[in-house]
């Protein structure tokens, strides 16, 4: 309980924090790489205004379950990241794999067909995701990347939305 959230039943932030840790450390042992997708509700607020917050609830519960069911391999977690947004870590899984899961993802939301009449990307609730990708090196800061998907998830915000952006993590200072 103290590693699910209790809203939508998935992983919390603590978990994902932790597991993140974890895994950051098994991949830098192994030379592997390890790829983090953050995901943001596209005008919720007006979501909440508009349906209510009951609504808003609602609608988180079945994009967690939507998320949930786009992550395949049973290292992958996905995780309520705070508010609206959401995440998933992918241990061992390059650029290619996670633009493929975020993919996923996106379709599994356009298939709930949640109406949002107060969008200005889509009659439906649609996400924006940021996604980094990195093989991480002794002294490599796991708060940057974090900082960096956050940066993708902001520029597939500022370039309209419902989109994905991703890169490899930016080589250290
Ligand atoms: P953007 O497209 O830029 O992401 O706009 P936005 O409206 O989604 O973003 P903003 O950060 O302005 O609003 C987030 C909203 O998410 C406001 C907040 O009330 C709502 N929210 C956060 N957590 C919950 C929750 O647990 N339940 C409900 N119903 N709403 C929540
Ligand atoms: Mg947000
Ligand atoms: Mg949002």
């Amino acid at each position: 309980m103290a590693n699910q959230d209790g809203l939508t039943k998935i992983a919390n932030r603590r978990r994902f924090d932790e597991y993140l840790e974890q895994q950051w450390q098994q991949v830098m042992q192994e030379q592997e790489t390890i790829s983090v997708i953050l995901c943001d509700v596209d005008y919720f607020k007006p979501y909440n205004d508009t349906y209510g917050h009951l609504a808003g609830d609602r609608c988180l519960k079945s994009v967690a379950q939507a998320l949930q069911k786009s992550v395949l391999y049973p290292l992958d977690l996905a995780a309520r990241y705070g508010g609206e947004e959401f995440a998933a870590i992918l241990p061992k899984t390059g650029i290619e794999g996670a633009v493929q899961v975020a993919r996923r993802i996106q379709f599994a939301i356009a298939q709930l067909q949640i109406p949002h009449a107060h969008s200005a990307v889509s009659n439906h609730l649609t996400l924006s995701i940021g996604i980094v990708c990195t093989t991480p090196i002794q002294g490599q800061s796991l708060v940057q990347i974090l900082d960096q998907a956050d940066q993708l998830l902001y520029q597939a915000k500022q370039n309209g939305r419902n989109q994905i952006f991703s890169a490899m993590a930016a080589p250290l200072p």
